[in-house]
């Protein structure tokens, strides 16, 4: 049985605004296991992105409990790898120095590393191309790959594959899942996509609105790889749909104030 990486419980957030408090997140409680690929799925404005913010150490004016490794989250570091929907490259680097970043490419572990990376990824040959001559699938697995190169507890990801056409977004699922199997890295994903979500994922962490809530979490026990087009997997595709029913009866009963 692996060890319990992050551990979550009582999680409250909200936010002041112009129109009054919002509760962001209201009592999340989550356990994640050491190389677990857990994903996070809701509707629009559930706290997906404040719930990965709060993890990985941008936003810290939260209440509860909120450990990585048994230590409380404080504020960012390496030990927790981002990857964001848009890649955030230096457009003015080749894609080993936007690997590398601060690191030297003179060194040579630094050096063996990227080329490493650069394989995991999929990149070979473009290691001195620039973030203007590579498509939004190649890019984003520049970020992936230099998130990974400061060997990160957890990788964050909130919706990093969002804008990407239907096809290499299947095609960096794949990439992820190869990552995943050779790092063992623990990877929290934040998708809107319930295929995606069931595809990549042991467990489906499903998020209801106002206030964001747990409102199921679905272990998906299917073996890697995956196929979308398997009877089985649609089995899990409609198990997580009927969540959504589920949430959208809730909202039904909240909007007519009963
Ligand atoms: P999701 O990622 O699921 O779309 P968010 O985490 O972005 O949801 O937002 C959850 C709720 O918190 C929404 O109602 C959103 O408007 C609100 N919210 C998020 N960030 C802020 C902020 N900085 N100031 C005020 N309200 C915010």
């Amino acid at each position: 049985m692996s060890a319990v990486l992050l551990d979550i419980a009582n999680l409250n957030k909200s936010f002041e605004s112009s129109s009054g408090t919002v509760h962001a997140l209201h009592n999340v409680r989550l356990q994640v296991k050491e190389g677990e690929f857990v994903t996070v799925i809701g509707p629009s404005g559930c706290g997906k992105s404040t719930l990965l913010r709060i993890i990985a150490g941008l936003d810290v004016g939260h209440d509860g409990q909120v450990e990585l490794s048994g230590r409380p989250i404080t504020g960012p570091g390496i030990d927790k790898g981002v990857i964001f929907q848009e890649p955030r490259l230096f457009p003015w680097l080749t894609v080993e120095k936007n690997i590398a970043a601060d690191l030297s490419l003179n060194k040579p572990e630094v050096r063996r590393e990227v080329d490493e990376l650069i394989e995991l990824v999929r990149l070979q040959g473009f290691e001195k191309a620039y973030p203007r001559e590579l498509s939004g699938g190649m890019a984003q697995r520049v970020a992936i790959a230099r998130a990974l190169l400061r060997n990160p507890r957890i990788l964050l990801l909130d919706e990093p594959f969002g804008a990407l056409d239907a096809f290499t977004r299947a095609h960096m699922q794949d990439v992820l899942l190869d990552i995943w199997q050779q790092n063992k890295t623990t990877m929290i994903f934040v998708t809107h996509d319930i295929d995606e979500a069931v595809f990549l994922a042991n467990r489906i962490v499903i998020l209801k609105p106002r206030p964001g809530e747990i409102r199921n979490i679905v272990t998906v026990d299917l073996p890697f790889p995956r196929k979308k087009a398997s009877t089985s997997f649609q089995q899990f595709r409609v198990k997580v749909l009927s969540q959504f029913e589920k949430i959208e009866e809730l909202e039904l009963i909240d909007s007519s104030g009963i």
